[in-house]
């Protein structure tokens, strides 16, 4: 080894040794003559100092290096005098006094400062030298923690049975309602392998071939619109359990993660524990969406009834067209401006409402737009219902309820950040259950996957196929916390009949789910057992314990917002002799 300790381990106890380190240059800076040097490597820093009379060499070399410089420093450690003890540092009782200093390689200036974490760094800078992003403290935690928690999760699974078995990248379309990425066959022409959007199809195949307990810490590929906070590739911790039922998988992840917590962020608190466990179609009403965060209140009220006489045009026309009025109020803010109350207003707008109608709570008597409209008894029935006083301000939507929803989960996540309304060390993680398994679509004119196909229908639902599909519900789940849905799952479909059936109303014809699907459905027709499974989003629940705004700042080299490996520069265009060995010309 080029080093007898890391830049870490040093502390009192070693007084007295002589010992090399290794590292990069942290920072240095000279203090009455003396130059104290700061030596950095993964596992912590360490003081240097020169003693230019006893060593003059290393002092001479010490004063020639530059940040980021890999050295190697052998010397003595000593005890630093009690009044420049450093508690902040674990190594801050002791320094080494350089003996020897040989420099191992030097570095350019770099494009930012490595060794501080508080500057604001453009994020396609850091990017590009992910490599010199990686070496800040922030960074290095992210990837440590990153660490434990895969750790936590293989030890806690195979203490209980499970396998972690590797399944193909290069497969056919799994389809998690994503586009997919597809990877050109030179000894195929013509043909393509598929990126799996998720290892669905296989981990229902090592169900059938017995494995009975499986996970794996699965990269899962989706071509999607690169909005918001998505990767193109993602991690999950992807697990398939036979002769279950939904209970059991639930219980199995809740206990994963509520022992998980304390071991790898046990700053994090979990608001409740047993998670509640809500149904859709409550989350839906209750929170507008189903990823709801529970950590605070300012829940949706269905005002309808109270309305359902007003001349109001806005309301009468929502509850004539079979829509509803809804609500929400925003604790202290009936003081808010002109300007605050337009900007609100757009915002439901850009949602797709036709307008927001306010109602401010004061002193003086209601205000806001809604306030000529909505008359005593109204009022009355309206503050008693909602527990709302003087200050408050109740934001209503009146649309169809899917709009409504939409809106005002938008806006009560808006408010929860704006008035600052929950603690980010609180986990409120749920369960949300009972999921419709259809969804129509309105452009294609079909029905589309809620979940994937090879989710499981309520049994009783069967019927319903052929009368009403839109009522079916289905065997799947989602965890959900502080507002973002962290995994999905179900009880899958282990019946090729009913399988079938579920193709048939995808639009899915038998001859395109025997070429997509034949294998599942021949393998469901060799003794499948009854089976189900989750997929947490390691990405997404990293980022939540590191308190990160983003899932790229707990990955090592992610893509950037536009997709793009800004450090690599990737995609990029393959020479022309691959693309003629792939079969593949490019046509503008
Ligand atoms: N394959 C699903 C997903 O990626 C998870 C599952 O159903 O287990 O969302």
């Amino acid at each position: 080894m080029y080093k007898t300790h890391t830049c870490g381990e040093l502390r009192a106890s070693h007084a007295g040794q002589t010992v090399t380190l290794a590292g990069w240059v942290h920072n240095f800076r000279t203090f009455g003559g003396v130059v104290f040097l700061v030596l950095r490597d993964r596992f912590g820093i360490s003081q240097i100092v020169t003693n230019p009379d006893k060593y003059p060499e290393a002092a001479k070399a010490i004063e020639g290096l530059k940040n980021e410089w890999v050295v190697q420093v052998t010397g003595s450690v000593r005890m630093r005098p009690t009044d420049q003890f450093n508690p902040k540092m674990p190594t801050g009782q002791i320094e080494l006094v350089a003996q020897e200093v040989t420099v191992l390689n030097e570095a350019k200036a770099m494009p930012f400062v490595v060794s501080r974490d508080d500057e604001e760094i453009d994020e396609n800078l850091r990017l590009k030298y992910r490599y010199l992003d990686l070496r800040r403290e922030r960074m290095k935690r992210n990837l440590i923690l990153r660490h434990n928690v895969v750790l936590f999760m293989r030890e806690f699974l195979s203490e209980r049975g499970f396998i972690e078995v590797e399944t193909p990248m290069m497969f056919k379309t799994t389809p998690e309602g994503a586009r997919d990425y597809l990877v050109p066959s030179r000894l195929y022409p013509g043909q393509f392998y598929a990126l799996p959007q998720s290892p669905q199809q296989l981990k229902q195949l090592l169900m059938v071939a017995g494995v009975e307990r499986y996970f794996q810490i699965a990269r899962c590929f989706r071509d999607e619109d690169s909005r918001g906070d998505r990767q193109p590739e993602f991690t999950q911790l992807d697990l398939e359990m036979s002769f279950v039922h939904r209970d059991d998988v639930l219980d199995l992840v809740e206990s994963l993660i509520t022992t998980m917590l304390p071991e790898v962020a046990p700053q994090k608190k979990l608001l409740r524990s047993p998670w509640p466990r809500l149904t859709y179609t409550e989350s839906m009403e209750r929170f507008g969406t189903d990823k709801p965060d529970l950590r605070f209140g300012m829940e949706l009220y269905n005002v309808g009834e109270i309305f359902n006489e007003s001349e109001f045009v806005v309301f009468k026309s929502a509850l004539e067209s079979g829509g509803v009025i809804k609500c929400i109020v925003a604790p202290g803010c009936a003081g808010y401006s002109r300007k605050q109350l337009d900007a609100l207003t757009t915002t439901a707008k850009e949602l797709g409402a036709k307008g927001l109608v306010t109602l401010a709570l004061t002193s003086e008597g209601p205000k806001g737009s809604g306030a000529k409209f909505i008359n005593d008894k109204e009022l009355r029935a309206l503050t008693q219902l909602l527990k709302a006083a003087n200050g408050d301000l109740i934001l209503f939507v009146a649309d169809n309820a899917k709009t409504v929803h939409k809106v005002l989960g938008v806006l009560r996540n808006w408010f929860r950040d704006d008035l600052n309304l929950v603690d980010p060390d609180t986990m409120a993680f749920a369960f949300v259950l009972d999921f419709p398994m259809f969804e129509w679509n309105e452009e294609f004119k079909k029905w589309d996957a809620a979940h994937h196909p090879f989710t499981m229908p309520r049994l009783e639902h069967l019927d319903r196929f052929e009368t009403d599909p839109s009522t079916i519900l289905s065997e799947a789940y989602d965890m959900v916390c502080n507002g973002y849905e962290m995994a999905s799952g179900s009880i899958r479909i282990h019946r090729r009949d009913i399988q079938s059936k579920v193709f048939h109303l995808l639009g899915i014809e038998a001859e395109e789910a025997q070429v997509k699907f034949g294998h599942m459905l021949e393998a469901f027709e060799y003794g499948a057992p009854p089976h189900g499974g989750i997929a947490p989003g390691i990405d997404r629940l990293v980022m939540l314990l590191a308190d990160e705004p983003n899932i790229r700042e707990v990955i090592a080299f992610p893509k950037n917002q536009a997709a793009r490996d800004v450090m690599a520069d990737a995609p990029s265009f393959p020479d022309e002799r691959q693309l003629k060995e792939l079969h593949i010309k490019i046509t503008e």
